[in-house]
């Protein structure tokens, strides 16, 4: 549902004032006001102008990053990042950049975050494993789409306005600290209390093992109302934590208690696994087997990788350009919704074969160094474009319209450098030399400079 998200007008006395002009981002998101802060992060309630939807808008400054832009593993987990769906991990829309600042566009947690609950005292068992649940089944999915937290706790553990648990900067912990805005938990106060011990020993770890522990911590604190590992002292912190040094308040049921103790076991070997976490008698009480399949889904083929192979092998029935298609991309209407879900592709209508569009695409892709994919079938065929280490830098789409034409769609991967290969190289020349001279059915919708 749109909805307003403006404020009213300031009253001073009985005078008012007129409200000061909303910030802007990009011609596109209206920033409304200041959610929440990191140490170095602001995050903003925004309104997607296009749509009226709201969002939160995360904004980072670039601080020690790398003057070109974001390091390629950053990039890379950003791309998977923006492919992931799951009804629990906080969606990435969209990534912006300006010369200063990195805008993560994200999915709204209305409901703020689940301590905020927990600070006003200890959840009932019942409770505790609802949101563990959700927890566990938003981690099994990105594990088995590769993706690790890795700083699983309970600022990055958000509700929706229905009270369900959303993981927020999942993929995103490969970020520098400076520039994640939650340095200063790690940083200032030094609180290792969600951190595995393997990580103390700084030898090297596994994600998938560390993120476990984190989701043990998570749960004893649900259910106690208090951390498992606390220690004024530092070093005997840590010590409680390599040993696996903490005790269950009295009230927890001898079912929780023993998994607790399987989630945390400081030798990740023997650590229990997701898994095994998803048959624990504590976990599966009072599930139905439909229930506990939703929430295993991701051993399915529900993985963003089956979703791309579905999304290629959907072969659309030809569909005749219609007068409704013909106006809409004449009068620059907003065309979202009609090819799909993807609101930021770019689009224009070609009498050219799909397979020369295809070419030109897959040839500047080469000449640039990048690695090319050709994608598809007949109806639906495209290349994807990705950089030497896996990161999605364009994806073009090319749909049969029949009558002998094509509709041409392009997207960037979400980085700046992305998007000046799209904007600056491969769209120019996907639209060719028929449309320099005008005499193709090429629609406007031409690109335009990163802002
Ligand atoms: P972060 O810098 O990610 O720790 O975010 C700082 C604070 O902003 C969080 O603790 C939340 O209260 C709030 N916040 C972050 N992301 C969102 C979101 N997507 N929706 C609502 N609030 C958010």
């Amino acid at each position: 549902m749109p909805d307003s998200g403006g404020s009213a007008p300031r009253k001073l006395g009985s005078k008012e004032l007129p409200r000061p002009a909303a910030k802007v981002l990009f011609g596109r998101f209206e920033l409304v006001r200041l959610l929440g802060f990191g140490a170095s992060a602001r995050v903003y309630l925004a309104r997607d102008l296009r749509s009226g939807h709201s969002v939160a808008v995360k904004a980072i400054p670039k601080g020690r990053v790398a003057k070109d832009g974001l390091s390629h593993n950053v990039v890379r987990e950003i791309a998977i990042m923006r492919r992931l769906h799951h009804p629990h991990v906080l969606r990435l829309l969209e990534v912006l950049a300006s010369r200063s600042k990195i805008y993560f566009v994200l999915e709204l947690a209305r409901g703020g975050e689940l301590f905020a609950e927990v600070a006003r005292g200890r959840l009932p068992e019942d409770l505790s494993r609802r949101y563990f649940r959700q927890l566990i089944a938003a981690v099994g999915y990105c594990h088995s789409n590769g993706v690790f937290h890795r700083d699983l706790k309970p600022e990055n553990l958000l509700l929706d306005d229905a009270g369900n648990l959303k993981v927020s900067d999942f993929g995103l912990s490969a970020l520098p600290e400076q520039i994640r805005g939650d340095g200063l938990l790690h940083t200032l106060c030094g609180t290792p209390a969600y951190v595995a011990p393997e990580i103390l020993d700084k030898k090297g770890y596994d994600g998938a093992k560390v993120d476990v522990w984190s989701c043990g911590v998570i749960l004893y604190v649900l259910n106690a109302g208090y951390l498992p590992f606390n220690d004024p002292n530092l070093m005997a912190m840590y010590r409680k934590i390599y040993r696996g040094e903490y005790r269950c308040p009295r009230w927890t049921s001898p079912e929780l208690r023993r998994l607790i103790g399987r989630l945390l076991e400081p030798n990740p070997e023997r650590r229990i696994a997701i898994d095994v976490i998803l048959r624990d008698p504590w976990f599966k009480k009072g599930l139905g087997e439909e229930e506990w399949t939703a929430l295993a889904k991701f051993h399915a083929a529900e993985t963003a990788e089956a979703e791309d192979a579905k999304f290629w092998k959907s072969e659309e029935p030809d569909r005749a350009l219609n007068a409704f298609d013909l106006i809409s991309f004449s009068s620059g209407l907003d065309m979202s919704g009609l090819f799909g879900p993807q609101s930021d592709w770019k689009r224009f209508i070609s009498a050219e074969p799909a397979e020369a569009i295809l070419a030109r695409a897959e040839d500047i892709g080469k000449k640039e160094g990048l690695v090319v994919r050709r994608k598809g079938k007949k109806g639906l065929a495209g290349v994807v474009v990705e950089g030497q280490i896996g990161n999605l830098v364009t994806i073009v789409v090319v749909r049969r319209l029949g009558d002998g034409l094509v509709v041409v769609e392009a997207e960037d991967g979400g980085g700046a450098a992305e998007r000046f290969f799209l904007t600056e190289k491969l769209w120019p020349a996907l639209e060719g030399p028929a449309s320099e001279t005008g005499s193709s059915g090429s629609v406007t919708d031409r690109p335009h400079p990163v802002p």
